[in-house]
């Protein structure tokens, strides 16, 4: 088993409850154990005109490979309505394999650790939640460092 640690996003069609929907979908994967999932957090969206995003990551341990775990996730995906049409458009749910238990992958279809999760508090703070600080990312720093140099900012926790 490794653990993977997956982002959460939703800004349409009822995010919380398209998170909430994942996280079910995320509990009935094959060959792999729901280990947890951080509060929600809402922030505005990093282009101008979309609505607000809700954000929150989830953890599970999985022997999946790692192209298998993303078939699955995107099938979850276009199951709640994912439509992709422009990059970085609004959508009804996105789900980004951030870390594959401490594997580097680099194919077309998939890099892990997922390339812009240093810079995203949406991500780094609820990962925080299920992750020690500890948490060595790809390029050696930890998740404690990274969080030092992202500032909570523009995020709002919305969940007790
Ligand atoms: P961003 O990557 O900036 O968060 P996005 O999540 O909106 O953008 P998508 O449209 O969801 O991008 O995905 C585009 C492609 O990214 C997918 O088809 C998938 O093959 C690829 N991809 C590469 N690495 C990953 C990863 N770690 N997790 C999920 N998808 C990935
Ligand atoms: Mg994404
Ligand atoms: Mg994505």
């Amino acid at each position: 088993m490794e653990r993977v640690y997956i982002g959460m996003g939703s800004n349409l069609a009822d995010p919380e409850d398209q998170l909430r929907s994942a996280v079910q979908a995320l509990a009935q994967l094959p060959d792999s154990r729901f280990v947890g999932v951080s509060g929600f957090y809402q922030s505005d969206s990093l282009l101008p005109g979309q609505p607000r995003y809700t954000n929150a990551v989830a953890a599970i341990d999985s022997t999946l490979p790692p192209l298998d775990l993303l078939d699955a996730l995107q099938a979850i995906e276009l199951d709640q309505g994912r439509e992709r049409h422009e990059r970085w458009g609004p959508r009804t749910l996105d789900l980004d394999i951030l870390l594959f238990g401490d594997r580097l992958i680099d194919e077309p279809r998939l890099q892990v650790p997922h390339y812009h999760m240093h810079a995203r508090p949406f991500v780094l703070y609820p990962l925080a939640e299920l992750a020690p600080a500890s948490l060595k990312l790809a390029d050696g720093r930890s998740l404690s460092q990274l969080l030092a140099d992202c500032p909570f900012i523009g995020l709002e926790r919305i969940t007790a």
